[in-house]
């Protein structure tokens, strides 16, 4: 990733890809305190368009609130980075992530005295889970990490530190042949991916485990609007994990996941074990939505 052509925004200025560093000492690296965003753009018919801007500037706020980082920039300074991220690097559409930490101006867990950075890179960026994930959907285990407790780690900001968790998760998922983990949370009630909310479809009706400890997702709240469109109802209560070896569909949401359905959950097929009808109909009316398709959610887009 390191050795490539673009530009990279920290702290204001834009660096050449290549020297965008940062020195070995710096804070984030060693304790893990700093909040981080993901967000996609998307080719549109008037040319690149950022999905959600307002709403990802704002979660990348809320969550350095909640770890006590005082943001050095503005909301409008960010939302132009992320703007200019795509646009410096040329690119169609793409992932964004904006990152904020905690730099080498001192070591010791006590961050004060440690300077609040801001970095925003941008790349291209296909499925996340695979073309082939996206069409015809992935098989996911239930991890042996569980979910955060939402008292040992703060579940509503976006923390880098809280993705150890995920990593250990998804590791052992991929290193045992599946596509994707799936986390419990500490009572054992189906929380989230490791970077996805998840979505069951049981008889027309789509159920989705109540936010707690899972990470309040952007694509999520789309969801909901478009399934409302769409005629559905969502219910939030806690899952357990048989129900979703039952359900009738299953499907992952997320900024890199986009909508992605599961058609296998701990070597138990989902339904068919083709993606379900309800989660099809979702996809489509949400790449409608973020190619610039679907003209009653234009506010939900902002050209780069
Ligand atoms: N949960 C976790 C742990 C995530 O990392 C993400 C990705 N940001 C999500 C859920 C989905 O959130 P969003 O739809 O805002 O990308």
């Amino acid at each position: 990733m390191e050795d490539r052509d673009g530009w990279i925004w920290l702290d204001g200025q834009w660096l050449p890809w290549r020297e965008a560093r940062v020195h070995a000492l710096t804070h984030t690296l060693h304790y893990g305190l700093g909040c981080f965003e993901g967000l996609r753009a998307y080719a549109t018919p008037r040319g690149a368009a950022i999905f959600r801007l307002d709403d990802h500037v704002e979660r990348l706020f809320e969550s350095a609130h909640i770890l006590g980082l005082d943001m050095p920039f503005d909301r409008d300074a960010l939302r132009q980075a992320c703007r200019d991220a795509i646009r410096r690097n040329a690119l169609a559409g793409g992932y964004i992530r904006p990152l904020v930490f905690l730099g080498a101006e001192k070591v010791g867990v006590d961050p004060l005295g440690a300077a609040v950075h801001v970095m925003v890179a941008a790349w291209a960026w296909g499925a996340y889970l695979g073309d082939n994930g996206l069409e015809r959907g992935i098989r996911v285990k239930v991890a042996s990490f569980a979910r955060h407790h939402v008292n040992v780690q703060m579940c509503r900001a976006k923390a880098v530190s809280t993705y150890t968790n995920s990593i250990l998760a998804c590791r052992e998922a991929r290193q045992e042949g599946y596509d994707e983990a799936l986390l419990l949370d500490t009572d054992g009630f189906v929380a989230e991916g490791p970077g996805e909310n998840v979505f069951l479809v049981k008889r027309g009706v789509i159920y989705e485990p109540e936010i707690t400890s899972a990470l309040d997702g952007i694509t999520r709240r789309t969801l909901h609007t478009l399934a409302r469109e769409a005629g559905y109802e969502i219910v939030a209560r806690r899952i357990t994990r048989d129900e979703l070896y039952i359900a009738d569909e299953v499907f992952f949401t997320g900024t890199a996941a986009e909508i992605t359905p599961v058609v296998e959950v701990d070597r138990r097929r989902v339904g068919s074990g083709q993606p379900g009808a309800i989660t099809r109909e979702l996809q489509r009316r949400f790449f409608a939505c973020v190619r610039g398709e679907d003209e009653r959610h234009a506010d939900w887009l902002t050209l780069a």
